[in-house]
């Protein structure tokens, strides 16, 4: 009968033997790889190949639909479809399906099949491949399986998806076959958003509205449209196959509830700038060249902190179309890797004592014109642009900083943040120190004193000229200013990033109407509109100054300090997602028109449902995996120390011995104890019903009843002989993939 540790040690040496898999290089016909230019988004279709292949009226009439929201007439719809079909078909599709984000904050599909099965006139079947403007333009899955938080009675349970012109359709493909995903919005019957890409399309109108009223009053007259960008570097664990079916919290949760550190961590440094693993190196290759083929336009790939963990980083796109390829992305690591005989592990901390995983969100924005309005710029004018636009998301940051808290507050990013490797739960901005010490001057009224070269004088108003400050990198805000674009750093790794882009957009917007308002009034006062720009400047600098911090944001000073500061701290989604509740809190939401009240009691209501969820499957597994893995494991460990005693007589073991083993005695006192505390726990928190409740004893109690049992755990596995322990350790794990 095999051991466990023979089955652990099996699994280590097929991890080691996998062959790197001979995937799909892209070879031409001479055997060199083919250039990516030639097959980069061969898989999608979208605007360049509809005005490529249809009419010049019906694409007018699409842009119509896309820049003025007007709606598409029904031929244009057909044509439109009729080329999607010819090609998709020509690519080997047989399936469509409409692609949308429901609040479970992952993807979801429902596929329909291209044909069209019908009787000619003998009664005889007629198959034909067709696909309608109507099948392309909305659907209606059975939208009960979806949550709504409450928002609809299970009589109106419907639910439609809404074409997205402005996102590309794509093909995704695999063993199994290839289906054409077209991006779709999901609502309600009353148009309430039941997913994440409505509010994040909403959120992106409404500053664009906002910040061209603005930018019309600083000058820029001619502005048509202002977009977010967005850039998310995407951080993953990587763990070989054979290890994951041995672990069941694995399987179960997407992290490891149960496990001794390894006496290797990533205390050495070495990992970061480590070379990529040979089979790792395959993988990323393979991804790439998926990711490529979808439009992705993904750019730098590296090792992270923590061993076996990795990123991928795409350059920006607008942030619509970003926020639906980081979905994507995440679907093709993960598919990616199993083919590599891997499992890519997405959650924000799979393992304990290493660092977890976030997914750094860069945004900026543009005009029109493709200007990024955070870039320091060149001319005056771009400058004093630059300083009004940062002046109005620090002060939009500093406003909002609890709703922004909010909106990326997850069970999995609680163990992340403020977890010393992780940006603190308090909402903080970095700026740097050339650009720190401008504001500081603008807001003393000085003459700018960076340096001398820095100031340009414009007779009225003392405009500095601003170059990148990349001398500073303050890893630790989550926040930061970086050149010419913020980095939101806080955001987990498993987060859909449309959520926390949505309310970071919202807040903006409405950071920029308040701002216009003020403007206006200023311009009655004064004659000069730069210096008035200015003092809209030095007041907004003024009043955020709080949410601006410098330092060292793992520190415990930096906690004491922002409490002092009267910045809002919740250290747990348990507390931040009250936030949701506040209406004056989310009121600038509602008022931008992102999401109506009710849509935010809904998100609130999903939020706290899943957060109970996500913790009762952890616990509840936590307390199996305890019961028919670690007891038993203990116990032959000590039948074992007892047999040992009986040969030879208690009283003649040695001392030393005989501590260890009364340590591990007491150690398994304390898992029995510590696991009837917890199934205690959980059996209060299942006859609940109040799920606000529930979630709450879940953190106060349950989450601290779990820690503590773990620690035992632990402690045990430190103390039970290797072949008697029946889960794969730490460092086989975490360490395998560089034997391979
Ligand atoms: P850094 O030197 O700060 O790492 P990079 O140019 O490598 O800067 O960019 C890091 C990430 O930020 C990339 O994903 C990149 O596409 C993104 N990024 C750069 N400029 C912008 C922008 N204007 N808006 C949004 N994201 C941006
Ligand atoms: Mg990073």
């Amino acid at each position: 009968m095999p051991s466990t540790a023979t089955e652990r040690a099996s699994a280590l040496r097929t991890a080691v033997q996998t062959q790197i898999r001979n995937f799909e290089k892209a070879l031409g016909a001479n055997g060199q790889p083919i250039p990516v230019s030639d097959y980069f988004g061969s898989l999608t279709f979208g605007l360049a190949q509809m005005r490529e292949k249809i009419s010049k009226e019906a694409y007018d009439d699409l842009l119509q639909t896309l820049d003025l929201g007007k709606k598409l007439k029904p031929e244009t719809a057909h044509a439109i479809a009729v080329v999607i079909k010819d090609w998709a078909v020509a690519k080997g599709v047989t399936h469509f399906c409409h692609w949308f984000q429901p609040m479970t904050g992952l993807t979801a599909e429902k596929h329909d099949a291209f044909i069209s099965i019908h009787h000619s006139h003998h009664s005889e079947l007629r198959v034909v491949e067709k696909f309608t403007g109507s099948q392309l333009i909305q659907g209606e899955p059975d939208a009960s399986s979806f949550p709504s938080g409450g928002m609809r009675s299970t009589f109106e349970a419907r639910g439609y998806t809404a074409w997205d012109p402005g996102s590309p359709l794509f093909i995704m493909e695999d063993e199994t076959g290839k289906t054409l995903c077209i991006p779709t919005i999901f609502f309600g019957y009353h148009g309430q958003a039941l997913d994440n890409k409505t509010p994040l399309l909403r959120s992106v109108d409404s500053l664009s509205r906002e910040a061209c009223e603005f930018l019309k009053l600083v000058g820029d007259v001619d502005v048509k449209n202002v977009q977010a960008t967005l850039g998310a570097e995407q951080e993953y664990f990587l763990i070989d196959k054979n290890f994951v079916a041995l672990r069941p919290d694995l399987i179960m949760t997407g992290r490891t509830l149960l496990g001794a550190p390894s006496t290797r961590g990533q205390q050495l440094e070495d990992h970061y700038f480590g070379a990529i693993p040979r089979r790792v190196k395959a993988f990323m290759e393979d991804a790439e060249h998926e990711l490529y083929k979808l439009g992705i336009p993904v750019k730098t790939r590296h090792n992270e902190v923590a061993p076996s963990q990795f990123e991928v980083a795409p350059i920006f796109e607008d942030v619509g179309i970003s926020a639906d390829h980081n979905t994507i992305t995440m679907e093709v690591l993960k598919k990616t890797a199993l083919r590599h005989g891997m499992v890519c592990l997405l959650h924000e901390k799979p393992f304990a004592g290493i660092n977890g995983s976030g997914k750094h969100n860069n945004w900026s924005i543009r005009n029109d014109k493709g200007e990024n309005l955070l870039d320091p710029g060149t001319t005056p004018h771009q400058n004093l642009r630059f300083l009004a636009v940062l002046a109005i998301v620090l002060k939009s940051v500093y406003d909002h900083a609890d709703v922004l808290r909010a909106s990326i507050a997850t069970p999995g990013n609680d163990h992340r943040l403020g977890a010393n490797e992780a940006p603190p739960a308090i909402i903080s901005v970095f700026l740097g120190s050339l650009l720190g010490q401008i504001l500081d001057n603008i807001e003393a009224g000085k003459a700018v004193q960076a340096t001398e070269r820095q100031i340009l004088d414009l007779g009225v108003a003392k405009i500095p000229n601003i170059s990148r400050d990349y001398t500073d990198r303050n890893r630790t805000s989550p926040f930061a200013f970086t050149g010419n674009k913020f980095e939101f750093r806080a955001v987990g790794s498993s987060a859909n990033v449309a959520v926390p882009m949505t309310f970071l957009n919202g807040a903006v917007a409405f950071g920029f109407k308040q701002a216009a308002q003020r403007l206006k009034d200023l311009l009655k006062g004064k004659a000069n509109r730069d210096e008035s720009v200015m003092e809209l400047i030095r007041q907004l600098i003024t009043e955020s100054k709080k949410v601006r911090f410098e330092g060292n944001g793992y520190s415990e000073e930096w906690k004491a300090e922002a409490k002092r500061r009267g910045l809002p701290i919740m250290n747990t989604s348990v507390e931040a997602l009250q936030v949701l509740n506040n209406a004056k809190a989310t009121a600038f939401l509602t008022e931008m028109n992102i999401l109506t009240a009710e849509e935010i009691s809904s998100r609130y209501h999903i939020a706290v449902e899943r957060y109970v969820k996500t913790l009762e499957i952890e616990l509840g597994s936590l307390a199996e995996l305890v019961q028919t893995h670690v007891i038993s494991a203990v116990e032959k460990q000590l039948t074992l120390h007892a047999k040992v005693s009986e040969g030879i007589g208690a009283s003649e073991l040695k001392k030393t011995h005989r501590k260890r083993i009364e340590t591990l005695e007491k150690v398994f006192a304390a898992v029995l104890d510590r696991l009837d505390s917890l199934e205690e726990k959980l059996d209060e928190i299942r006859g609940m019903h109040d799920e606000s409740k529930k979630m709450k004893l879940i953190a106060d109690e349950a989450v601290p009843a779990a820690a503590k049992l773990r620690e035992a755990a632990d402690e045990a596995e430190r103390l039970v002989a290797d072949e008697l322990w029946p889960l794969p350790k730490y460092r086989e794990m975490l360490f395998a993939n560089s034997l391979a």
